[in-house]
């Protein structure tokens, strides 16, 4: 049965790729503009996990456009960077205290870090060895997701998050996405000229534009169904990211729609599919 399953699954994958291609008719550049985006840190190598320094390290060093991250606070207030929920032997990171959090020993060894260690980190960079054994020191685009809480509690999550980018002059380098409509208006109202895009998925590009938000960034199957909301958002000046594609085929299909980012857990993959692309222009 579970063959079966695959195999219809797959065939519905190629269908709305192909669905999606037919009905794209811009042109195609040149060179591909599609961006990598690491989604939670360049963390599936050797040593490293999910939302730690280590896969923002590594997410510098293999040269991505970005390194997607995800905001929770702790139940005394203080900004963390983990998934969530759960985060080690603690079921809910935002019913718990910051100490109970700092106790936390991931899988590789590393703790969870605070936001304002990740974003430190961030606006550093991390030193590159060249080819040629020169070192030269690399930044990439922070892109921050503001996960879902109650109402009061996104807005003193992007509040503190707002100050925190003022202080450390982030501005250009961070984009702030979220599931929550409401943590993104808030986004725009607090980081005005900071790139916001909205992950649900139920709004046209032109009621985000309406609203303010300048960004989509949506789940792939979606985008496969709306393929036209790329150009729709491209018209208006906005941006356009899918998430989180996987498939080397998906990731084919959207680096020819034109999409500007590609969030994923291998962007390796996604290197070779654009550099393939790049190649065959
Ligand atoms: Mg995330």
């Amino acid at each position: 049965m579970k063959r079966y399953a695959n195999f219809f699954r797959r065939m519905l994958t190629f269908s709305l790729i192909f669905a999606a291609l037919f009905a794209f008719n811009g042109p195609l550049s040149a060179q591909v503009k599609t961006q990598i985006v690491a989604h939670r840190g360049y963390w599936n190598t050797e040593g490293s996990f999910e939302n730690t320094i280590s896969s923002l390290e590594n997410a510098h060093k293999a040269g991505f456009y970005g390194s997607e991250f995800d905001i929770n606070m702790t139940s005394d207030g203080v900004l963390v960077v983990c998934h969530g929920p759960a985060v080690g032997d603690i079921p809910d990171v935002q019913k718990a205290s910051f100490s109970e959090v700092m106790h936390v020993k991931l899988s590789n060894g590393e703790g969870v870090p605070t936001l304002e260690e990740y974003l430190k980190a961030g606006k550093k960079g991390f030193k590159v060895k060249g080819a040629d054994g020169s070192s030269k020191n690399v930044k990439l685009q922070l892109v921050a997701e503001v996960k879902a809480a109650a109402p009061q509690v996104e807005e003193e999550v992007i509040i503190k998050l707002a100050s925190l980018v003022k202080k450390l002059k982030l501005q250009e380098q961070i984009s702030i996405i979220s599931f929550s409509y409401n943590a993104c208006l808030l986004a725009v109202k607090y980081m005005p000229g900071v790139p916001v895009q909205y992950l649900m998925g139920d709004k046209t590009p032109e009621e985000l534009n309406a609203a303010g938000i300048k960004g989509l960034d949506y789940h792939y199957s979606l985008m496969l169904l709306n393929s036209d909301y790329i150009e729709r958002a491209h018209k208006l000046g906005m941006t356009v990211n899918v998430w989180t594609v996987n498939d080397r085929e998906q990731m084919d299909a959207f680096v020819k729609l034109g999409v500007d980012y590609i969030t994923t857990d291998y962007p390796e993959m996604a290197k070779e599919v654009i550099e393939e692309n790049n190649r065959l222009n």
